[in-house]
């Protein structure tokens, strides 16, 4: 019988693989990378002993218990509430925007009714249907806190107004008349202790798994049974049709004794600041940092990707939506292909949901070949 091969060695990749070995077939997992995890790889700084994210600041985060079950199978969990911080305009502000945020900007002590009262007073409630991002700002808080911590921020880094963003990008965010400051509202969250690239290779661990690094599909001339392709959409068909549009970041490390800035990730709206965030990777590892004398933070730089630069995050604007249809379109008329992944259905998707699909994935396949 022959192979099935995984293109990518990323969370979609790796756990498609491993369902399918654990089910009797032999699988090829390739990747154009020399290490695998894909957007998710972490190593540990040799100078400073932190344990670096690679390509930006992964916090795991679910309400699935069995995605929970399943990293907490193929890796340690530490425990690890995300707090993150504004800076605006010199002055820091807790994030997402809950009571001690709008305490801090409008100096006053309000409690949650008060609080619920007051922001409702500004907010743009004539606005029943909000369609873009600042719509759902200016109807969600109004147009005081939108300024401060939204339009300059998403501005930076999604490269244009807000106007013109879906809603569904703020939707994200919760907001809070309470002084909860965890950024996420899921039940699980956590930290892998040894890095989210043992927890790939955990589950990589498999006698009828190869992997192959430094491997691009193109250059294979083996035949498969089936191939699971995490790579991007477009990149498949070679572009023929154009590129869908992708923000892609750089990162400015910064080293130095001791700690930074204090907490694991401080964001920076303002209009006038280069970089969205600043992440100091030592404060994501709580149960290791105070044994660490030195730190290393990334300054984080978005602009749009070029060809050559590392995709990060679909922009998905109008023009996007059609041209990723007509791919689409392409995709389901592929035989013996399944695109699956950010890259691969180009859509924004964390780290969970990623792991979630493509159990499904792997599931749908196993239940098609024993019909
Ligand atoms: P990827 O991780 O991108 O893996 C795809 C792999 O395929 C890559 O390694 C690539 O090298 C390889 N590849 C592509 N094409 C080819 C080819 N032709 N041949 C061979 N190999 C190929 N999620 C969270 O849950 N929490 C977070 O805090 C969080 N933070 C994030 C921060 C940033 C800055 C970004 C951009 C994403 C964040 N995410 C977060 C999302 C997370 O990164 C994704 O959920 C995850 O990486 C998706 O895994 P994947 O396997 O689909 O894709
Ligand atoms: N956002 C913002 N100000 C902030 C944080 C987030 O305007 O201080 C907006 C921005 O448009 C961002 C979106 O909210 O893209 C989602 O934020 P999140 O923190 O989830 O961004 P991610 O971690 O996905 O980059």
């Amino acid at each position: 019988m022959k192979r099935i091969c995984a293109v990518g060695a990323g969370f979609s990749g790796a756990v498609i693989a491993r369902e399918l070995a654990e089910a009797g077939f032999r699988v090829l997992i390739i990747d154009e990378r020399d290490h695998i995890a894909g957007n998710c790889h972490t190593y540990r700084d040799s100078e400073t002993g932190v344990m670096v994210h690679a390509y930006g600041p992964h916090i795991f985060h679910t309400a699935d218990e069995r995605v929970w079950a399943y990293v907490n199978r193929f890796g340690t969990m530490m425990p690890y509430v995300n707090r993150v911080k504004a800076n605006v305009r010199g002055r820091v502000y807790s994030l997402p925007v809950n009571l001690h945020t709008i305490n801090q900007f409008f100096d006053s002590a309000f409690s949650p009714r008060e609080a619920e009262a007051f922001i409702r007073s500004k907010a743009r409630l004539d606005i029943e249907e909000p369609r873009s991002f600042e719509e759902q700002a200016l109807r969600f808080v109004g147009e005081d806190i939108y300024l401060a911590f939204f339009a300059g921020y998403t501005k930076k880094q999604w490269g244009v107004e807000p106007s013109k963003l879906p809603a569904s990008i703020l939707k994200r965010l919760p907001l809070r008349f309470s002084y909860d400051d965890n950024y996420f509202n899921h039940p699980y969250q956590g930290m892998p202790r040894d890095g989210y690239t043992e927890v790939v290779r955990n589950i990589l661990d498999h006698h009828n798994i190869e992997l192959r690094l430094r491997c691009e599909y193109g250059d294979l001339d083996e035949q498969f049974q089936h191939v699971f392709y995490s790579g991007p959409l477009d990149r498949y068909f070679g572009y023929d049709l154009g590129r869908l549009g992708y923000r892609t970041l750089d990162f400015e490390g910064v080293r130095a004794e001791g700690d930074f800035q204090g907490a694991a990730v401080i964001n920076y709206p303002d209009p006038d600041i280069p970089f969205t965030r600043i992440s100091e990777h030592k404060h994501f590892a709580p149960w290791e940092s105070a044994q660490l004398d030195k730190t290393i933070a990334f300054r984080e730089y978005s602009r749009l990707c070029g060809e050559g630069d590392i995709p990060y995050y679909p922009i998905r604007l109008l023009n996007e939506e059609r041209l990723l249809k007509q791919y689409e379109e392409r995709a389901a008329a592929e035989a013996g292909v399944t695109f699956v992944g950010r890259l691969g259905t180009y859509q924004y998707l964390d780290m969970d949901v990623t792991i979630a699909r493509a159990l499904k994935v792997a599931e749908e396949y196993l239940a098609k070949t024993r019909q």
